[in-house]
């Protein structure tokens, strides 16, 4: 008896990790899910994409409201952590998979964003897409509650109207689609100036934090600007390369390879399309 107890342990101990680490491993991450992330800052996910809000005395700043089903569960857990309304909802980029749901928030909330998203948001006129009454050309500080949130243009990027949002009392920043963490870039660099887009990275690296938040995939620290940028630079240098030689755009994405970044997250699947935007973009440049 003592001793089929003492052999059954090891093996209940197996089947009970077995059976932790199988449903640990079947487990649907939540679509909603919200992070702190310091002080009275959180990260609110949904889906694929993510953004940042901040909880002040004074009142809530709330950056991309991503989606109305998003907000719809955001505005619920806001109200769980504190009774103050949302002030702000700051616009990263015009994009509307980003910023769509926000008219929650219209009854007590600013819009905000770059100057140039503004035609392009009216231009779209979607009801859930509030047009923003506040927007700046190079930068703008809202101070809430004792919070400093600094929005800063760094030039065109992945969008002409990307924002970063600086919060200098954590040292840290979020900034949306143009500094992914370890991933390579979005498909075929849609609506994309990549050259700009370099320029805006070095501006961001001169910047004051530490902790950087992408608007898709993992937090990265302030290192991961200047990674992204050199594959940037590494991918240009590349398709130039085969430009010159006079590669067709098929033998330029079956030719350029960047070993260092195959780790990186999406690698596989957009590599051969962040190769086609760039041969694109600079094949333009070049008719210029
Ligand atoms: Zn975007």
């Amino acid at each position: 008896m003592i001793f089929s107890k003492w052999w059954s342990i090891p093996g209940a101990l197996a089947v009970l990790l077995f059976l932790v680490c199988s449903t640990d491993a079947q487990q649907p991450r939540p679509i909603d899910e919200i992070t702190n992330l310091a002080e009275n800052v959180y990260l609110f996910r949904h889906q694929s994409h993510q953004a940042i809000f901040i909880v002040t005395p004074a009142g809530v700043i709330v950056t991309d409201p991503i989606s109305p089903d998003a907000t719809a569960w955001l505005k619920i857990k806001i109200a769980a952590l504190t009774d103050q309304p949302v002030r702000y909802v700051i616009y990263s980029h015009h994009h509307n998979d980003h910023i769509s749901g926000g008219s929650v928030f219209s009854e007590t909330a600013h819009f905000v964003s770059q100057q140039a998203a503004r035609p392009k948001i009216l231009q779209a006129a979607d009801p859930d897409i509030p047009v923003p009454d506040l927007t700046f050309t190079d930068r703008m500080t809202i101070e809430l509650g004792g919070k400093q949130v600094e929005l800063i243009y760094t030039g065109k990027n992945h969008s002409d109207n990307s924002l970063v949002v600086l919060l200098p009392q954590n040292r840290l920043l979020f900034a949306v689609d143009f500094i992914p963490v370890e991933t390579v870039a979005y498909r075929a660099l849609p609506d994309a100036y990549p050259d700009d887009w370099i320029e805006s990275l070095k501006q961001v690296e001169q910047l004051d934090f530490d902790t950087l938040v992408p608007g898709h995939g993992k937090v990265g620290t302030k290192e991961h600007v200047r990674l992204f940028r050199e594959y940037l630079e590494a991918l240009r240098l590349a398709v130039s390369e085969q430009i010159r030689h006079g590669a067709t755009l098929e033998e330029a994405q079956h030719q350029v390879r960047l070993p260092k970044y195959e780790p990186w997250q999406s690698y596989a699947d957009w590599f051969p399309e962040n190769v086609a935007g760039m041969y694109r973009y600079l094949s333009q440049q070049a008719k210029k």
